[in-house]
């Protein structure tokens, strides 16, 4: 159990794809409890194991801390996505989104309104998750992570879609 520092951009990790987990089991489970306890000591939905310096395809949503409900929620409170690989988006939602990794910003950036997501859990086995509206849009940010990739880089427009967040 351990609350780890989060890297801020332009940190290196942060920009750099993270590794396929292959190995299930008890390293594996002290840093998914360590991105609990990491996520639990912020305001934030979500976090990927990138942010805390560990280049594996790990992320952690607590779907409980969701601001505005879209649609109800299909998805239990804190779902851990191991190796998650989008199978399928459909629509378009442009939210305004943030991350912990980015904290003065916040963007409007295009994503899908619903996806289909293949994840496995923390035993290895794979399953498939379905989302729309912001579940959505949380499965979509942290899989970016893990491709390297932050909400900026989807930004279209730098000059009307960024803002600074309001302290
Ligand atoms: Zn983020």
């Amino acid at each position: 159990m351990a609350v780890r520092p989060i890297l801020i951009f332009p940190d290196r990790h942060l920009s750099q794809p993270a590794r396929t987990v292959q190995y299930f089991g008890p390293k594996l489970d002290t840093l998914i409890q360590d991105l609990m306890d990491t996520l639990r000591s912020t305001p934030g939905v979500g976090l990927a194991a990138p942010q805390i310096g560990v280049m594996e395809r790990v992320s952690v949503i607590d779907f409980s801390r969701m601001k505005k409900k879209l649609k109800p929620a299909p998805c239990q409170d804190v779902r851990v996505l191991i190796n998650p690989i989008l199978l399928s988006g459909s629509g378009i939602q442009v939210p305004r989104e943030g991350c912990l990794s980015i904290p003065d910003l916040l963007a409007n950036v295009r994503r899908y309104e619903e996806v289909r997501v293949r994840i496995q859990d923390q035993m290895g086995a794979e399953l498939i998750l379905t989302a729309s509206g912001f579940e959505a849009l949380a499965l979509q940010h942290e899989m970016d992570h893990l491709d390297g990739k932050l909400f900026i880089d989807r930004v279209l427009n730098l000059k009307t879609d960024v803002f600074r967040r309001k302290t």
